[in-house]
């Protein structure tokens, strides 16, 4: 929930939505469930069959069409937008098409259950308005993020950056545990460390860590292994993700020169996240180093995925995505090297594209640290 943001950041944004809206020539936005309405309006709906939907006309006051019995779980935004609550014997579909006179754009919300723009079609036959995706209006508005929402990035990155320190360590007992037990000691941390929602806890020992979403599962963690962990939540509304290896005694001299590539190959990413760059330019320079150092065969996904109030959204730090790196922009940068049936390493940070370079949200020990 963003409900200690404050009411000038919600208008800031329905003023952006409504900017983005004239550009695309789009004249009603209609935003269900899902992301989009609490970055519009701090209210995070619960995805029930009965309706609420944000209605943005271009030009008009937005209103929050909400089942009667919700509402008193939504903090107002005076001037931001108006309360519309409706009864059980109410068709809410029609109060949506009554706010809006018959758009010839309407731009309706990736989640948005189907029933709703079935009934909607009703109202607003595909003969005189043509639907269009959300993404169109909220992409751009979404990918840079503001300063509440950089804030508790941050926040949430410190968090993690907390329970990857606990790793380091040696505080998350790991030899004689199973990769599940430890998953779930660290969901536990997340927590503690004040997550609201632990989104993932990936633990991959040995060979396992080969696979680079392994599932945390029965292998107990013995001596000699490489331990990877890959974990994020939900705080305020906003995610975090970090990965870091450590080694269960000193590691053989291939996995130890393997990582000091992984690490130089990540910082590199990093330091390609610069305002202005194509985004596949971050992937781009975390590969070469790879590549060059002859594990190229081994680096078998895209370097980065966006990320904010969804754990992986736009823009993904990919080859061939063109788009420039704009300032707010948010984005992991993790390069791994995964060896079949021996060994895998994966190194990862969220970073924030700023004016002044790029910021990263986690400055945890990027070593690969030894224990016991
Ligand atoms: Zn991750
Ligand atoms: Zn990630
Ligand atoms: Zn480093």
């Amino acid at each position: 929930m963003t409900t200690t943001v404050p009411t000038a950041v919600f208008l800031d944004r329905l003023a952006r939505a409504r900017a983005s809206m004239r550009a695309s020539g789009v004249d009603a936005l209609l935003v269900s469930v899902g992301s989009d309405l609490p970055y519009l309006t701090g209210y995070e709906a619960m995805p029930l069959e009965r309706l609420t939907m944000l209605v943005v006309p271009r030009d008009g006051d937005a209103t929050l069409v909400i089942p009667r019995l919700e509402a008193p779980r939504v903090v107002e935004q005076p001037g931001a937008f108006t309360m519309r609550p409706w009864d059980e014997t109410d068709d809410p579909v029609a109060i949506v098409a009554d706010l809006v006179a018959r758009p010839a754009v309407a731009a309706v919300g990736d989640t948005m259950w189907a029933r709703f723009l079935v009934d909607l079609l009703g109202h607003w036959p595909s003969s005189s308005t043509r639907f269009v995706r959300s993404t169109t209006v909220m992409n751009a508005l979404r990918m840079c993020k503001d300063a509440a929402e950089i804030a508790a990035l941050q926040a949430a990155g410190a968090a993690a950056d907390r329970v990857a320190a606990q790793l380091h360590a040696g505080e998350i007992a790991l030899v004689g545990r199973t990769e599940a037990e430890v998953s779930a000691d660290i969901g536990a941390r997340l927590i503690a460390e004040g997550h609201d929602v632990v989104n993932f806890a990936i633990v991959a020992a040995g060979e396992n860590a080969a696979s680079p979403h392994h599932h945390a599962g029965g292998h107990v963690i013995r001596d000699g292994e490489l331990v990877l962990c890959d974990f994020g939540g939900t705080m305020d509304g906003y995610c975090s993700d970090i990965t870091r290896c450590v080694s269960l005694g000193a590691p053989p001299a291939e996995v130890a020169d393997a990582y000091a590539v992984l690490h130089e190959a990540q910082a590199a990413g990093v330091a390609a996240g610069v305002v202005g760059a194509a985004c596949h330019e971050v992937d781009r320079a975390a590969r070469r180093i790879i590549t060059d150092a002859g594990f190229g065969q081994y680096f078998i996904h895209r370097t980065g995925h966006g990320i904010g109030m969804e754990a992986h959204e736009d823009p993904y730090m990919v080859e061939g995505n063109t788009l420039p790196i704009a300032p707010g922009h948010a984005f992991s940068v993790e390069p791994g090297i995964y060896v079949a049936g021996r060994w895998g390493m994966r190194l990862e940070d969220i970073v924030v594209a700023t004016v002044d370079g790029p910021l990263p949200m986690n400055v945890a020990d990027h070593a690969l640290v030894t224990l016991g």
